[in-house]
């Protein structure tokens, strides 16, 4: 029944006014806790509610058990509470996306993100959320949304990735890889002027390995071989297994004086490896600095021109 507030006194104004208010904020809490019921069937579900313009986020109790904090004593919090906490490489993504979505510029807030959990380490989330409510003038003024802890998918999603990189037997990066990251540099070189270097290698004499102590034997020396460069190799420096028994290291911003150094220092490293049963092993390199304007094959061609010149000359020797 509506009233008629021309006739009440100005008291009586005051006092209407303290009703409506009251029943506001009993209404605001109604849909809060509606909003805020816990589903205990919704397994790794996270929810929360955020009030734009006081800047107040709420949420179910998950949202921050999750990571690691317990909702009774954080009290009351603002979105910093969790942009705070996102991993600085997700950070600027998240916004961008948040900020798209508050402008209108998409239908829905939607990303991926890692979030710090209060012990240090990193939980991924997958969080969608979209404005509920605007004013007038088209202003955010709730945006609600959903968050799952992706953790487990992105373990897979990475194992996965890792495995299509890398070679399988010595876990170092595959042929594949190496064109990718041959790429990187070369762009590198045109864009920045940076040089880089290739050395390439095969194993001497191993067909004469596996036929004395076999196949396995052969193996376990590409493993000794790989795992000894990955030990000693500079932190920029990558090793790829390209094929059989034939290997490429990439030097990045490394010019011809800094490879060979880099090249034989593995060779002497590799000639001085003790393996058990086999004994000693010896490589035959070739070392390139990238030319600007070659493509990845003009480079490989000379690289492995160069160390079919080594195993021609007697093998065990580096060519430049
Ligand atoms: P060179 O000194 O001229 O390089 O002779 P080599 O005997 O090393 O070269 P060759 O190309 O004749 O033999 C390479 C051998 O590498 C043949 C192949 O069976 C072996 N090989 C390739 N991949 C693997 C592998 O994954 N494991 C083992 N054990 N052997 C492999
Ligand atoms: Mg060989
Ligand atoms: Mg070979």
């Amino acid at each position: 029944m509506s009233k008629n507030y021309n006739e009440l006194t100005k008291d009586e104004l005051i006092e209407e006014i303290k009703v409506l208010k009251q029943e506001l904020v009993e209404e605001m809490k109604y849909n809060n806790e509606e909003f805020l019921v816990q589903f205990p069937w919704a397994g790794n579900l996270g929810q929360w509610k955020w009030f734009y313009a006081e800047n107040r986020v709420i949420f179910n109790e998950k949202k921050v058990t999750q990571l690691g904090y317990n909702p009774k004593v954080i009290g009351e919090i603002g979105f910093e509470f969790f942009t705070h906490k996102l991993h600085p490489d997700d950070y600027e993504r998240v916004m961008d996306n948040m900020r798209n979505h508050l402008i209108g510029k998409t239908e829905a807030y939607e990303v991926e993100y890692r979030i710090q959990h209060k012990s240090g380490h990193y939980i991924w989330y997958y969080d969608r959320g979209t404005v509920i409510k605007r004013d007038t003038l088209g202003k955010p003024i709730i945006i609600q949304g959903i968050v799952f802890d992706i953790s487990e998918s992105k373990r897979v999603e990475q194992k996965l990735c890792d495995l299509s990189e890398r070679d399988a037997l010595t876990e170092v990066y595959n042929r594949r890889t190496f064109y990718v990251k041959v790429d990187e540099m070369i762009q590198q070189k045109l864009d920045h002027d940076v040089p880089f270097s290739l050395i390439m290698f095969d194993i001497d004499n191993f067909k004469a390995i596996n036929d004395t102590y076999g196949h396995l034997v052969g193996d376990d020396v590409l493993k000794k071989i790989t795992q000894l460069i990955i030990e000693d190799k500079r932190h920029k420096d990558q090793v790829f297994r390209f094929g059989g028994e034939e290997f490429f290291i990439t030097l990045p911003n490394t010019g011809m004086d800094g490879a060979l150094k880099v090249a034989n220092r593995l060779h002497q490293l590799i000639s001085n490896m003790n393996i058990p049963k086999v004994g000693q092993i010896t490589i035959s390199m070739g070392v390139v600095e990238y030319l600007v304007h070659e493509t990845i094959d003009d480079s490989i061609k000379r690289v492995d021109d160069l160390m079919y010149e080594a195993k021609k000359m007697g093998k065990n020797r580096v060519k430049y």
